[in-house]
C-alpha cells in the first residue's frame, strides 16, 4: 500500500469522486482506507434506557465507511492534484515521490 495514515487523498471514483480528505484509518487486510468526510454511511443508534429521560444518543449517526484503495489517489502538496507515486531509494531509506514533479511526499 502506498497510502499511509494522515495522507491527503483524492477520491477518484464513486459518489465522492473529486473530494479530498485525510486518511483516518488503514485496513491493510482488505486493502481499504477510511477517508475523512467521504463515503458517509448512516446507521441507527439503539435507544438506551435512561429511566424515562430522553436518550442522549438516539437516532441516526453518520460515519465514514472504508473504501477500496483503488478508489483513492494521493494528492501531491506541490502539484495540488492527485498523482501516482514512485519509490525512491536513498541508501536504505525508501521515500515516496510524486511521479509528476519528483517531490517527496513523505
Ligand atoms: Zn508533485
Amino acid at each position: 500500500m502506498n497510502i499511509r495514515r494522515g495522507d491527503t487523498v483524492e477520491i477518484i471514483s464513486g459518489n465522492d469522486a473529486g473530494r479530498r480528505g485525510e486518511v483516518l484509518q488503514l485496513l491493510p487486510d482488505k486493502r481499504a482506507v477510511v477517508v475523512e468526510g467521504t463515503n458517509i454511511r448512516k446507521k441507527h443508534q439503539k435507544q438506551q434506557q435512561t429511566g424515562g429521560q430522553r436518550p442522549l444518543t438516539a437516532g441516526m449517526i453518520e460515519f465514514e465507511a472504508p473504501m477500496h484503495i483503488s478508489n483513492v489517489m494521493l494528492v501531491c502538496p506541490k502539484c495540488d492534484v492527485s498523482v501516482r507515486t514512485g519509490i525512491k531509494r536513498d541508501q536504505d531509506k525508501k521515500t515516496r515521490v510524486c511521479k509528476k514533479c519528483g517531490t517527496s511526499v513523505d
